[in-house]
C-alpha cells in the first residue's frame, strides 16, 4: 500500500491550479541528470494527456545517455533555443520547478521564470528548498523527483495516466537517482512504485542498459585512467581524491556525461567512506562528491565550493585552478581532522624515539 505523503490541502490547491489553466512550462536543473530529465518529461506527458499545453525547458542540453527517452527532441533548451525558451516561459499561466531547491540552478531561466508572475510550484527532493515557491512539494528523504511525481499524481487521482511512455520515464529517474537501486533505496514503497510502473510494460533491463550501462570506448578508458593513475587515497581521513584536468579530458575525447558514475567507484573500497572528484571545466573546477553513512558532503560543498546537494551526494564548482582546489582540499582534511601530537598512534617509532 503506497501512503499519501502530501498533505491534502496542498494537492487541492495543486488541482485547483492546473484545472485552471492551459499553458504549463515545467523546467529542471541544469546538466540535467535522468531523475531531472525522466520527471519533467514524465509529468509533461500526463499533462498533455489531461489537454494541457505543457512544454518542458531546460537550461542546459541533455546528456547523450538519456537522448532514448521518448519526446526528448520536443524538450526546448535554452542554450540552443533562446528565444523560443523566453517565449514559452512568458506565456506561462503555470509553472512547475522539478529536481533544484534554489533558483540559481536554473541559472539564466531563473530572471524569465521569476519574471512571469504566474503560480510556481516545486516538486523535488533537496534540502532547505528557497521559499520562492507557491506551492512546494519538497521531500528530502524521497529517492527522486521521479518518486514524488508518481505520488503527487496518485494523490491527484491521476495514475490511470502514467502510461508505458510515462512509465519509463519515471523509472529512470528512480533507478539514476539510486544507482540502480542501491542506495537510497530502503523505503518499501519504492518497490511498489516500481511494481505499478512494470505493470505498465516497461522494458527494465533495456531502460538499465540505455540509461546506466551505455559508455563509449573513450570513457570507459578514461575512467579506467582516472581510478588508476588518478586517484589518490587518504588512508587515515578515509577519503579519496580523483582529479582531471583539461588536458587529460582532451586526451580521452571527452564529452559531457564521461565521468558520470566515476565518483561512486572508490566507495566500493572497504577503507573508504566519502570520495572527491575535481574536474577542470571551462569556467569552473567542478567538484563532485559522494559519502556512506552520516558524513555530510552537501555542507562541506555548501560550505567550501559554493555548492550543497544531499547528506551523501553534493556538488559545486571552485573557481580557481585545480592546483587550488586540491590544496583547499587538503586544508579542509588538517580541518577536519587534524593530527593531535599528544597521541601516539599517530607518530612512527623513528618519530617517538627523536
Ligand atoms: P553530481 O555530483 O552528480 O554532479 O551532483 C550530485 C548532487 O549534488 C546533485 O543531485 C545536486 O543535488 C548536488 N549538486 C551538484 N552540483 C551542485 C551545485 O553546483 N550546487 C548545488 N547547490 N548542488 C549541487
Ligand atoms: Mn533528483
Amino acid at each position: 500500500m503506497i501512503q499519501p505523503i502530501i498533505e491534502q490541502g496542498v494537492i487541492d490547491r495543486l488541482q485547483r491550479l492546473i484545472n485552471g489553466v492551459k499553458n504549463i512550462v515545467i523546467t529542471c536543473h541544469l546538466s540535467p541528470d535522468g531523475d531531472a530529465i525522466g520527471s519533467s518529461l514524465a509529468l509533461c506527458h500526463v499533462l498533455r494527456r489531461l489537454g494541457k499545453d505543457a512544454i518542458v525547458v531546460t537550461p542546459d542540453m541533455i546528456p547523450r545517455s538519456l537522448l532514448f527517452l521518448p519526446d526528448v527532441k520536443a524538450i526546448v533548451t535554452y542554450t540552443q533555443n533562446e528565444s523560443r525558451a523566453r517565449k514559452v516561459i512568458e506565456t506561462a499561466q503555470l509553472i512547475f520547478c522539478l529536481d533544484f531547491n534554489a533558483l540559481h540552478r536554473i541559472d539564466k531561466l531563473s530572471p524569465m521564470v521569476m519574471g512571469n508572475s504566474c503560480p510556481k510550484v516545486l516538486i523535488d527532493h533537496h534540502t532547505e528548498p528557497e521559499n520562492v515557491f507557491d506551492v512546494m512539494i519538497s521531500f528530502p528523504e524521497a529517492s527522486s523527483t521521479c518518486e514524488l511525481i508518481f505520488r503527487v499524481l496518485m494523490q491527484l487521482q491521476l495514475l490511470r495516466l502514467i502510461d508505458r511512455w510515462a512509465a519509463q520515464c519515471l523509472l529512470t529517474g528512480m533507478m539514476t537517482d539510486t544507482g540502480n537501486f542501491s542506495y537510497n533505496c530502503e523505503d518499501p514503497e519504492l518497490y511498489e512504485i516500481q511494481a505499478s510502473l512494470m505493470r505498465r510494460k516497461v522494458n527494465r533491463q533495456w531502460l538499465y542498459n540505455m540509461a546506466m550501462n551505455t559508455f563509449s570506448a573513450d570513457c570507459l578508458r578514461l575512467q579506467g585512467y582516472a581510478l588508476d593513475q588518478k586517484m589518490k587515497i587518504y588512508d587515515r581521513q578515509r577519503v579519496a581524491l580523483i582529479t582531471l584536468d583539461a588536458d587529460e579530458l582532451k586526451r580521452y575525447n571527452y564529452k559531457r556525461g564521461d565521468t558520470e558514475g566515476l565518483v561512486n567507484k572508490p566507495l566500493a573500497i572497504p577503507g573508504v567512506d566519502w570520495v572527491v572528484f575535481m574536474r577542470e571545466d571551462a569556467e569552473c573546477i567542478k567538484v563532485s562528491c559522494r559519502s556512506v553513512g552520516d558524513f555530510a558532503v552537501n555542507d562541506i560543498c555548501a560550505k567550501y565550493f559554493n555548492g550543497g546537494g544531499h547528506v551523501n551526494a553534493a556538488g559545486g564548482d571552485f573557481y580557481g585552478t585545480l592546483q587550488q582546489a586540491v590544496k583547499l582540499f587538503e586544508q579542509i582534511l588538517d580541518e577536519l581532522f587534524p593530527t593531535n601530537l599528544t597521541q601516539t598512534d599517530n607518530l612512527t617509532n623513528n618519530e617517538i624515539i627523536q
